[in-house]
């Protein structure tokens, strides 16, 4: 009876979060073990002061009622009772001269904007707004379905993946050689992921002028909290600041977990929604391989690492852009290896309950690959590592400042985060933010969830998803419930 079986689920980011309800739906005893001793993993943030300062959400797909992904967020919390922001101005680009490029949420809107800052690439401008009227309503592309299901999804997209597919083969950087115009050229291919697919932009543009990616309220941890409270309702236990040690495998099946104290854990099945390299070569001891996953180790590019510097300023900042980026005049280093040519700025004066009245919590991403570095810094020299933090928050707040004249008066609170941080705390791969980039070379396709030879084990989570992100969490962790389930020939419910 499913009632006495047992899923050990590692780790309470939102995939194993999402895991776990599922499985208590189904019938299913669950622990889920966390390391940290919080739910959530990259879906975070953190109190210091009069300040909360946010990592994670920009927007969460599946926000608006009866859009893409909303009914399976309903299945897993209460997501109706966040309340969603649904920006007008989604980014703004300013350079240093004063000329600036705002990215609305509304397409015609976005149109005129575009057509007003480059009318010499009206026509590349008109493709790409009509490829974002096209995508408003694209159905997730079905993973864990068998049989019928798996061919109604795919005929619901059919009419638009001629588009997809095109999309998903060309890099945001290839694609913005199409523009002439330097700075919606430097629109695409400014960031740190210029492999990234265009796909994946032109979604998030599609998502958000449907009002289906808002960002929710509270940030990523008022998600997170409805997901624990749904989990708890349905009697799911979390264990946390608990670090699991290895898969207990026996005849090539999954039969529990060993913990960090040495605790056996027994279980009928392993869902194991921590970092997928740890998984597969820590936890499981490099035992088993399948030639998907030797191959996104060897050659696909991973999301990268940041360090992040977030500001409390006694200053209100109403009528600023919530996202905006200032290209540099001069590229910005963050570390030996790192120079940016823009800063991110996310300015929160759209979330009261990220500061008092009157003040506003700021953020700055600056991306980098060099987690190595940051995290042997850490270990091997305080000093120089408080040094670097130091260094890189005196950069930002000097570029804000310009930007915002006397800007260093009105700072509270400075607090650095670096890729060491996210090593520690959420222990992925390179200290990566958000699993695999999608790429031309990944596509729209997913990794395996099971391995090759080793039975009553599923991975879920954003290192088997490329694209990443929350929805991953949420998608993943269905599937992997959902494949439970036929084998144990349970009802997914
Ligand atoms: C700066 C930033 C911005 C982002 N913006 C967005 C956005 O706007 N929208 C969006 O949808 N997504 C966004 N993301 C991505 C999103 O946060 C992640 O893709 C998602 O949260 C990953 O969830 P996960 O459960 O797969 O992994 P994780 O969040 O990494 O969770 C893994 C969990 O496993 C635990 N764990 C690891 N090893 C062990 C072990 N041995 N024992 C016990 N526990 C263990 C970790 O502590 C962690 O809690 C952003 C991420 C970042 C960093």
């Amino acid at each position: 009876m499913p009632g006495e079986r047992k899923i050990v689920v590692i780790g309470a980011g939102i995939a194993g979060l999402c895991a776990a309800v599922y499985a208590r739906k189904c019938g299913y005893a669950v622990e889920l073990v966390e390391q940290h001793d919080r739910a959530g993993g990259l879906a975070t943030s953190w109190r210091r002061g009069d300040y909360v300062f946010e990592t994670c959400m920009h927007w969460l797909v599946g926000s608006r009622p009866g859009g893409v992904l909303h009914a399976e967020w309903q299945e897993v919390c209460e997501i109706d009772s966040l309340r969603f922001v649904d920006h007008d101005e989604f980014l703004r680009i300013e350079d240093e001269r004063g000329a600036q490029l705002c990215i609305y949420t509304d397409v015609g809107r976005l149109e005129a904007e575009l057509l007003s800052v480059g009318p010499e690439d009206e026509n590349e401008i008109r493709h790409l707004t009509k490829a974002v009227r096209q995508l408003v309503d694209l159905p997730m592309p079905p993973i864990g379905e068998s049989g019928l299901a798996r061919l109604a999804s795919m005929f619901r997209m059919l009419p638009d993946l001629p588009l997809v597919w095109r999309l998903a083969h060309i890099s945001l950087g290839d694609y913005g050689l199409r523009f002439r115009n330097p700075l919606l050229r430097s629109f695409f291919r400014d960031g740190a992921t210029p492999n990234l697919s265009a796909l994946a932009l032109i979604l998030s543009l599609a998502w958000m002028s449907g009002r289906n990616a808002g960002y929710a309220i509270g940030g990523s941890q008022a998600l997170i909290r409805s997901v624990v409270d749904r989990l708890q309702a349905l009697g799911g236990t979390i264990r946390y600041e608990i670090r699991v040690e290895r898969i207990l495998v026996e005849n090539d099946t999954a039969c529990g977990v060993v913990l960090d104290s040495g605790e056996i854990v027994p279980a009928d099945w392993v869902i194991s929604a921590a970092d997928g390299h740890a998984t597969l070569h820590a936890l499981l001891g490099g035992r088993y391989h399948d030639p998907a996953f030797d191959k996104a180790f060897a050659h696909y590019e991973a999301f990268p690492s940041y360090v992040q510097v977030s500001l409390g300023l006694a200053r209100p900042l109403s009528g600023e852009p919530g996202y905006l980026t200032l290209r540099a005049e001069s590229p910005f280093e963050v570390d030996p290896l790192t120079r940016l040519d823009a800063l991110a700025f996310r300015i929160f004066n759209y979330d009261p309950t990220f500061a008092p009245a009157g003040k506003t919590a700021v953020a700055c991403f600056l991306p980098t690959r060099n987690s190595a570095w940051w995290a042997g810094l850490r270990h091997d020299d305080a000093t120089a590592y408080q040094a670097a933090k130091h260094r890189a928050a005196e950069a930002v707040i000097e570029v804000l400042g310009r930007r915002l004249p006397g800007v260093r008066d009105d700072i509270e609170i400075v607090d650095v985060s670096t890729p060491a941080t996210v090593i520690r705390f959420t222990g992925n791969w390179q200290g990566s933010m958000e699993g695999w980039l999608m790429t031309p070379e990944t596509g729209f396709g997913t990794l395996p969830q099971t391995l090759p030879h080793l039975k009553r084990f599923l991975m879920a989570g954003h290192w088997v998803q490329p694209g990443g992100g929350l929805p991953s969490g949420l998608m993943t962790a269905r599937s992997a419930v959902q494949a439970i389930c036929r084998e144990d020939h349970v009802v997914f419910a």
